[in-house]
């Protein structure tokens, strides 16, 4: 079983948020054993947890909330928290949605590994999928199986010159999450913005923070990978499977999903029951009360 983790210092992030296009201060700080990730809406003096029964809404963008307290995409920054294998951390923000930076995680990553991560002297028990599982609504399909480490496949299909379809899977680590993951940017289609901007959507998306598509290809700056697309899915897949709130033990395979659909799945495979959560082992002690 993996150690609880936690930063080894605070870390101030600001940019805007890509839906309600205001800019937002958030700061990561370090938290102990057994805290988990929470949000602290420091305007609201509202604490919420990063976990599966506080979502609220799913169109766009993962939100959780309380009583009508809300806070956006949050998705990016928990894959990333998720990758380094944090556990523990309180994320302090003074508005309703996490900064979107360049659309990417990149931003995330760099500023968690700036800081460091710090061991807790507490072990998490991992979340192992025991027995397939597949979810299935129109067009979307998802898959959970059993697998000995973390794997995640997604497939997509747009009638797009520069898309058509994609597949990528990755075995989930660090190494592969830098590299290949976080890097890939939220993407979005010229033809739809107008819509977004209609209901309340896109107002902080630019070409700044966005990959945008016009019939023929992109507009502004060029793709980092070919199937940039593919990848920003890996990581939007990543972000709503960590609120799961534990380490997973599995093979997710996701074909033409969305945030809506990812959670509807999540619901379906803890209502199952297919897995089971690694018990504490009884030698587990306290290694040293000192530490956090
Ligand atoms: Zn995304």
């Amino acid at each position: 079983m993996p150690f609880q983790k936690t930063i080894k210092k605070e870390i101030l992030i600001s940019g805007i948020g890509i839906h309600t296009g205001k800019k937002i201060n958030i700061r990561l700080i370090p938290a102990q054993r057994d805290t988990g990730i929470v949000f602290y809406r420091k305007d609201k003096d509202l604490s919420i947890k990063a976990k599966l029964p506080f979502i609220v809404d799913t169109s766009f963008a993962t939100t959780i909330g309380i009583d009508g307290v809300k806070i956006r995409t949050i998705e990016h920054l928990l894959a990333t928290i998720y990758v380094f294998g944090i556990t523990n951390l309180i994320v302090e923000i003074d508005g309703s949605e996490v900064p979107v930076l360049d659309g990417s995680a990149l931003g995330f990553v760099n500023a968690i590994t700036n800081a460091g991560i710090a061991k807790q002297s507490k072990t998490m028990p991992i979340l192992k999928i025991t027995k397939p599982l597949i979810y299935e609504e129109s067009h979307v399909r998802i898959i959970a199986k059993p697998h000995k480490g973390f794997r995640i496949g997604y497939k997509i299909f747009y009638e797009h010159p520069l898309i058509m379809e994609q597949f990528l899977s990755f075995e989930i680590n660090e190494q592969t999450f830098i590299k290949d993951i976080a890097p890939a940017r939220t993407f979005g289609f010229l033809k739809d913005i107008q819509y977004l901007l209609k209901n309340g959507f896109a107002k902080g998306g630019s070409l700044e923070n966005a990959v945008v598509l016009d019939e023929k290809g992109t507009v502004g700056s060029p793709l980092r990978f070919k199937d940039e697309f593919v990848r920003h899915k890996i990581l939007d897949a990543l972000g709503d499977l960590s609120l799961i709130g534990y380490p997973l033990q599995g093979h997710f395979i996701f074909e033409k999903g969305g945030h809506t659909s990812h959670i509807k799945f999540i619901k379906l495979l803890i209502e199952s029951g297919y897995y089971e959560l690694q018990e504490e082992p009884y030698f587990n002690f306290q290694l040293n009360p000192q530490t956090v």
